[in-house]
């Protein structure tokens, strides 16, 4: 039985006009293969007007609850969509994470894919030509409705396509495919044919939201080949795949940014051993991740320690640096919320040097700050004021012929 997996994101469903466009895409499926798992995100603005009614609801809304809440967003799509392919004389039903079931560990809001009942599946396919899932959504053990984290739907898709062996699994969105940058804040971006998934993964965990950053872990762990394109024309989009010798003539292949930095600097910090650990130790606890993190040489016995959450993490991290601070005896914490990353990526940068430095040299030129850097062997991350972030990408996309056509 031959398997396709098709995943439509938050405006390719937005209104019924747009859910009869995913229709033909789905029958197009059908024609490629015996069977479609077509796995749907919420609305578009659903997911956000839910997460608002709970901040209405609750100062703190409780995690688990929140999840039980936003998952209905996926409920309505899937629902409405097993409607309307009926309606065309498809042969389709709608499947929720528990009743499939999709399997998650309890990390309520941003939980991983632990298992998924696949045998069960292929048995609803003997009956269904059409699977609708609920994208973004799965349940614990003990039936616990959980959420896989903001754009979760492309990991719903890729680990249903892994674990149903699907030949390849196509993500439908409204831009063509993967961009050398974000297409809506960068006109001259251009579409790629092909991208690595080491570097997706890295435009992924850089910000491109384009694909959530499980999804190609998912899709890189299990090789399954990923087809970014768009639910509005026929264009074959990009190809998500293997890195090969011809990737790596590009020096950098991408720009990527995101917005959703804030930074933390615990000033006047003894310079003893056990100091990192102390600061770090309680976030990770919590579950906040630390991206980048910077600590300046040390004067006179005190030191800087300055590094960048998510803004969501903002509140907790400051009540942790709190306490932390008056116990390793810091002078004060200071934050900044009106920061950004930037970031240039490509499997090229490997086998040379001076990328940094011209990233750095043309940032400069346009007189941008350059507040924190980051690198790893096919990135370099740079933090800036977020005001000019956009002009920082457009930059940084011309400085590495991005703008230019490849002859
Ligand atoms: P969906 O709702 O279909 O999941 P998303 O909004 O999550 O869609 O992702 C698509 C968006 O990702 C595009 O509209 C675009 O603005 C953004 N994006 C960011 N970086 C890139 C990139 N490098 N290539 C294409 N799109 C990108
Ligand atoms: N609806 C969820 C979100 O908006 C998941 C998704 O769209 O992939 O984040
Ligand atoms: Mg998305």
């Amino acid at each position: 039985m031959k398997i396709l997996v098709q995943k439509f994101g938050g405006t390719s469903v937005a209104t019924l006009e747009c859910m009869r466009k995913v229709r033909e895409k789905v029958a197009d499926g059908l024609k490629r293969a015996d069977k479609v798992v077509a796995v749907l995100s919420a609305r578009a603005g659903d997911t956000n007007n839910l997460l608002d009614l709970a901040g209405q609801w609750s100062k703190d809304p409780d995690r688990a609850e929140c999840d039980v809440l936003v998952s209905t967003g996926e409920q309505v799509s899937a629902s409405l969509f097993a409607m309307l392919l009926k309606d065309g004389g498809i042969k389709a039903r709608s499947l929720l994470g528990w009743q499939i079931p999709l399997i998650t560990d309890a990390g309520f809001g941003r939980a991983r894919v632990r298992s998924i009942d696949s045998d069960a599946l292929r048995g609803f396919l003997e009956e269904y030509d059409v699977l609708v899932v609920a994208g973004f959504q799965g349940c614990t053990e003990d039936k616990r409705i959980t959420t896989l984290g903001r754009g979760g739907s492309d990991t719903s898709a890729v680990a249903l396509a892994a674990v149903l062996g699907s030949v390849e699994c196509e993500i439908y969105t409204d831009v063509d495919g993967v961009y050398t940058t974000d297409p809506n804040i960068c006109s001259s971006a251009r579409k790629m044919d092909r991208i690595a998934y080491n570097e997706m993964l890295e435009m992924a965990s850089m910000g491109a939201k384009v694909l959530h950053i499980r999804s190609v872990e998912f899709a890189q762990k299990y090789k399954v080949p990923v087809r970014v394109r768009s639910t509005f024309n026929d264009d074959p989009g990009t190809l998500v795949t293997q890195e090969d010798s011809s990737m790596e003539a590009l020096l950098v292949s991408g720009i990527a940014y995101d917005r959703d930095q804030a930074r933390v600097t615990l000033h006047g910090v003894p310079d003893v051993p056990g100091v990192a650990a102390a600061v770090f130790g309680p976030l990770s606890e919590k579950g906040v991740l630390v991206d980048m993190i910077v600590q300046n040489t040390s004067l006179d016995g005190l030191t800087d320690i300055t590094f960048t959450i998510s803004r969501k993490d903002l509140k907790s991290t400051l009540g942790i640096m709190a306490e932390t601070a008056s116990n390793i005896g810091a002078a004060e914490v200071v934050h900044d919320v009106n920061v950004a990353k930037v970031s240039a990526i490509g499997v090229g940068m490997r086998n040379h040097s001076g990328v940094a430095a011209r990233a750095f040299a043309a940032l400069t030129q346009e007189g941008i700050n350059i507040l924190m850097i980051s690198t790893s062997e096919i990135k370099i991350a740079i933090l800036i004021q977020e005001k000019y972030v956009e002009l920082a990408v457009r930059i940084l996309h011309d400085t590495f012929g991005l703008d230019w056509d490849v002859v």
